[in-house]
């Protein structure tokens, strides 16, 4: 009989249990059905999950049990991962960057949807059959997002006005898209963005059915939920507002919003020093905390003893250093943890679901790698 894991009621009841000395993502599948459902009900079209946040197949084969079935990936690997987890499942093929192998394994793959953001990438895409979308990604100079994904991929507007006729001179059904960046905390790139896609549209001359204005929705990174309902209220007003009754249908493709707060990381304090100055803890940057490199420090973290009950002393600032003998493997910021913390106790960073596991590194023989499934990731704090 197939083997099914075991479902813990919270972190702090698997870590007093099993006491781990290698980190762990805990995974609250509850809280990730939650999002996938806000998402469908407030976005006013398509939502597509972005696989690049986070491939596990519990990831996957989850928002497909909550009904969403249309995946934006990047790669044949990641196109088998969908697959695995639902074989119906519609691929949109956004990487715009793609080798003639990874191109044969897209149409193998039955992609529904490709992007493209230079002529020369769209004449690689000969082989795709007419029936097929493809997506002219453009990109414009705008701010709101955590870093900005426009310097690497997206036509300026002049050329995705040239592309999009091109994509209709050969017969592929064209479409537009964009993406404002990562961690984008302000609508007003989306709302920039969709008003700048009605330009492209209407100089071009070419009708499109679809727009999808991409990832980047924010997770929750100081402690205050975003408001993911206005941001969609936003889009929805900017398309109307633009396009009126000629409104094309809409696509999104969170990642980061999606997963982060399904999940919650559990690292161990290996060591201190310097009077606890310097914590020391079994995972870093080159493991699941590489996002708090790039993103800055969580607002929430808090430290549970090896017996589970939460530590409630006052904070202090500390220098916090990962596993590997690399001096660069060290939280930038460091982080504030309770004066009465302990060798063997663990930290727990809530919302770490996103470029987490999926960008952990196995350097120096220590990585993130494990998931546990709990019912509810925000344990009662125990003392
Ligand atoms: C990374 C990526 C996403 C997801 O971005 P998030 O900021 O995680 O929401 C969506 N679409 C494309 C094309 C991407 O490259």
């Amino acid at each position: 009989m197939q083997q099914i894991s075991p479902l813990w009621l919270d972190p702090e009841t698997h870590l007093a249990r099993r006491q781990p000395d290698h980190p762990i993502l805990y995974f609250a599948p509850q809280v990730l059905h939650q999002t996938a459902k806000r998402f469908m009900a407030g976005f006013d079209g398509l939502v597509t999950y972005a696989v690049k946040a986070n491939p596990h197949p519990a990831v996957l084969s989850n928002l497909v049990a909550a009904g969403l079935n249309a995946f934006d990936v990047a790669s044949p690997g990641e196109m088998a991962a969908v697959r695995a987890a639902s074989p119906d499942a519609v691929l949109h093929y956004n990487n715009p960057m793609r080798s003639e192998a990874e191109i044969a394994a897209g149409i193998a793959y039955d992609v529904t949807s490709w992007s493209v953001d230079e002529l020369s990438e769209l004449e690689k895409l000969d082989a795709v059959p007419r029936d097929r979308e493809i997506a002219v990604r453009f990109a414009l100079p705008v701010g709101g997002a955590a870093y900005d994904f426009g310097s690497k991929f997206g036509a300026a507007p002049q050329e995705a006005i040239a592309l999009l006729q091109q994509v209709a001179a050969e017969g592929w059904t064209p479409a537009l898209c964009f993406h404002p960046g990562t961690q984008c905390e302000d609508a007003a790139a989306w709302v920039e963005y969709i008003h700048a896609a009605k330009r492209i549209i209407d100089e071009a001359g070419v009708p499109v059915a679809r727009l999808n204005v991409g990832g980047g929705f924010a997770a929750n990174r100081d402690g205050i939920a975003p408001d993911l309902e206005a941001v969609f209220t936003a889009i929805r007003a900017a398309t109307a507002a633009a396009f009126g009754r000629d409104a094309p249908q809409l696509i999104c493709e969170p990642g980061r919003a999606m997963v982060s707060e399904a999940f919650t990381l559990a690292a161990r304090i290996k060591g201190l020093r310097r009077d606890g100055e310097v914590v020391f803890l079994n995972d870093g940057i080159y493991g699941g905390l590489v996002d708090i490199r790039d993103m800055g420090l969580p607002g929430r973290v808090a430290v549970v003893s090896a017996q589970g009950e939460h530590r409630c002393a006052p904070v202090r600032p500390r220098v916090i250093f990962g596993p590997t003998c690399d001096s660069l493997d060290r939280l930038p910021d460091g982080l504030a943890l309770p004066t009465d913390s302990q060798m063997g106790d663990y930290v727990l960073f809530p919302g770490l679901g996103a470029y987490s596991s999926a960008m952990s590194t196995q350097f120096n023989g220590y990585g993130l790698s494990d998931v546990a499934t709990v019912i509810e990731l925000s344990g009662q704090a125990r003392h």
